[in-house]
């Protein structure tokens, strides 16, 4: 008989980890908290508008051409390659500055503002993308049994990364670029990160080059939920069961072993193994009352930002709205370094505005715009009231009107806000923060929540908080390492071919 394994929540690794486990021959059932599949990787429709509810373009594209191909499938999501990558609109600036990944052109953008600009920018990433294939197999692409496992990695990695363990991202782009313009944009990563970029160490100047060297930035056409409901009709398919409005508050253990979990209405699941995609830290937590991971632990750790979202379907066409668009405020030092452990909204906020109706129309009625609107604000630790919500949401609606010439709010058909109190509630984000634990140095590889369970030997975890960490093609990327563990520890059933596609 085939082992039955019992995944916990439908986010994006959760799935994927369905996806890898029942092509091996496990039978795959899923409950979900939510009363749809996809986690943070939802959608919201509302009034004849379709929105995506939280991400909105994905670096390392060919992650999911490995989750597919691992599967025996070729990859059925059709993706876009963003061209210009984003736009990023300063206060002080009519024009935004369109980043391409030709430097040339990218070159252009900065003419007058930064000298020798593509020179510059080729070292700098020459430096990232040598760090980048240096530590993808080494150190980030792996299961780790120990620390000292960890550390002789470590010493794999040649010696010159070193300074970019202990500078910032900040600190890395002082040293290479004059203009603040241009150091600016290049720390917008350490956002993606959901940390700022005087938090997020230098090593993470590698997503730099993902995105205007590797790869690029990619969006689904169809909206990113196709990538949800992909794979969702895959696993339906093969015969998983999902079970939605289902929560899981506590456990049943034999020895060991957990012999079952138990939802909100005191039902048992069980299986012979177990795969948590619930935040791999306030799992253990809440759920199985880990002293390590207890409350007042939990919030020493360091969290990413929350998100503050607003979801506004509008009549008519926004000329100067590209795909992907940053609005950025003044003094970037200030704000990012003290706006996100205060209490208070931010009165100048910056956000991050997609509108995908450019090019998915089906998401807007005619001659109107979906708009995706993110503003990384305070977790619920230094910010737990949110009775302000309409005013901040007001207030970035009034900016962006503004900076894009266009009365948003007399134009406005439908408009939905999800504060970090929501986001906390709707998928167990940890006092609503949006990418999971931060990525710093003390919190990632063997230092993050492991995938393995430290004290049963048949329960495991995939997601944002558990390694390798946060974003889309991160956690596909966990979906490939906590199968490994299983099959490690436990065994593939049968290898099979599903969908009539031979596996690869
Ligand atoms: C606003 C926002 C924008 C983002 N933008 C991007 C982007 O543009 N590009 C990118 O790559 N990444 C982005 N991310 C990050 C990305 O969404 C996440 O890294 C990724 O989706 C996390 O997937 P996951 O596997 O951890 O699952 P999650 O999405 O966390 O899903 C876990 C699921 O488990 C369920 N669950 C939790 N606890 C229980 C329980 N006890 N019982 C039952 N079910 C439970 C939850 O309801 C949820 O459905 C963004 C995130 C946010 C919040």
């Amino acid at each position: 008989m085939a082992k039955k394994v019992l995944i916990i929540g439908t986010g994006l690794g959760g799935l994927a980890t369905a996806l890898r486990l029942s092509s091996r021959g496990f039978e795959v059932e899923m409950v979900e908290k939510h009363h749809q599949a996809g986690g943070r990787l939802n959608q919201i429709k509302q009034d004849g508008f379709t929105f995506d509810t939280g991400p909105s373009f994905f670096s390392m594209s060919y992650e999911f051409d490995e989750l597919f191909e691992d599967c025996g499938l070729n990859n059925p999501l059709q993706m876009n390659e963003l061209d210009p990558v984003y736009s990023v609109y300063f206060s002080d600036r009519k024009e935004p500055f369109l980043i391409y990944k030709d430097l040339k052109k990218l070159a252009k953008e900065f003419e007058g503002i930064e000298d020798n600009f593509e020179e510059k920018a080729k070292a700098y990433l020459k430096q990232a993308g040598e760090l980048f294939h240096d530590t993808e197999y080494v150190i980030v692409k792996r299961n780790y049994d120990s620390i000292l496992q960890y550390i002789t990695s470590l010493i794999k990695v040649p010696l010159k990364h070193t300074p970019l363990l202990v500078r910032s991202i900040w600190q890395e782009l002082n040293r290479r670029f004059d203009s603040q313009e241009v150091k600016v944009i290049f720390s917008l990563v350490a956002f993606f990160l959901g940390d700022t970029p005087f938090q997020t160490p230098a090593v993470y100047s590698l997503l730099n080059y993902t995105e205007l060297q590797h790869d690029g930035y990619y969006n689904i056409q169809g909206g990113m939920y196709k990538i949800t409901e992909t794979i969702v009709a895959l696993l339906k398919e093969r015969g998983v069961k999902f079970h939605y409005d289902t929560e899981i508050k506590s456990f049943e253990k034999t020895n060991d072993k957990i012999s079952g979990f138990i939802d909100q209405n005191d039902k048992k699941w069980t299986a012979d193994l177990y795969v948590s995609n619930s935040d791999a830290a306030s799992f253990r937590g809440l759920v199985l009352n880990r002293k390590k991971f207890q409350e007042k632990k939990l919030d020493k750790m360091h969290w990413t930002l929350a998100p503050f979202t607003i979801y506004l379907g509008v009549q008519g066409k926004i000329d100067k709205l590209h795909h992907h668009n940053y609005f950025l405020g003044e003094n970037f030092e200030a704000y990012a370094s003290d706006i996100f452990k205060t209490s208070v909204s931010p009165k100048k906020p910056y956000y991050y505005v997609n509108a995908s109706s450019q090019s998915n129309p089906n998401a807007a009625p005619e001659n109107c715009e979906n708009l995706f609107i993110l503003c990384p604000v305070p977790d619920l630790r230094f910010k737990p009231d949110w009775s302000d919500r309409e005013e901040l949401a007001d207030n970035i609606i009034k900016d962006l009107s503004e900076r894009v010439e266009f009365d948003l709010k007399a134009n406005t058909l439908t408009r939905k806000i999800l504060d970090p109190i929501d986001w906390m509630e709707k998928f167990n984000l940890y006092k609503g923060s949006g990418l999971g634990l931060a990525h710093g140095l003390n919190q990632v590889a063997a230092l993050r929540p492991k995938n393995k369970d430290e004290e049963f030997k048949n329960l495991y975890y995939v997601g944002a908080s558990t390694t390798p960490g946060t974003g889309l093609p991160i956690v596909v990327i966990g979906s490939k390492l906590v199968t490994e563990r299983i099959e490690n520890d436990h065994g593939i059933p049968h290898k099979t071919v599903r969908s009539g596609l031979q596996r690869v």
